[in-house]
């Protein structure tokens, strides 16, 4: 029998999940990798840094993670305790 890997699927440059996001939900934004600028204020210093570097996700960065992307991770009212990072590890074949 042929195993099937499940295919992983990059959902924005942070690895923050859009697919689970309220906001997407609601179609007030369309995904991190569709918009051009983040529908919460001018720019994302992340996303604008990964697209920057060409990169698809901050998971293929050589200084991945980066205090930025901590500093976002872990960030007392807007973090995820480090999830996006674990997100990261896991669409970029980390971990
Ligand atoms: S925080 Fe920035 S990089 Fe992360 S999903 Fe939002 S816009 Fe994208
Ligand atoms: S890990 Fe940090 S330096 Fe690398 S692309 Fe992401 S924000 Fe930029």
């Amino acid at each position: 029998m042929v195993e099937v890997k499940e295919k992983i699927k990059i959902e924005s440059r942070c690895g923050i999940e859009c697919s689970k996001c309220e906001f997407l939900k609601e179609k007030k934004c369309i995904g991190c990798l569709n918009i051009k600028k983040p529908f919460w204020g001018d720019s994302c210093p992340v996303k604008s840094c990964c697209e920057n570097k060409e990169l698809t996700c901050c998971g293929k960065c050589s200084e991945f993670p980066c205090d930025l992307l901590k500093s976002f991770a872990y960030d007392e009212k807007q973090g995820d305790d480090g999830l996006r990072i674990e997100n990261c590890k896991k669409w970029c074949g980390l971990k």
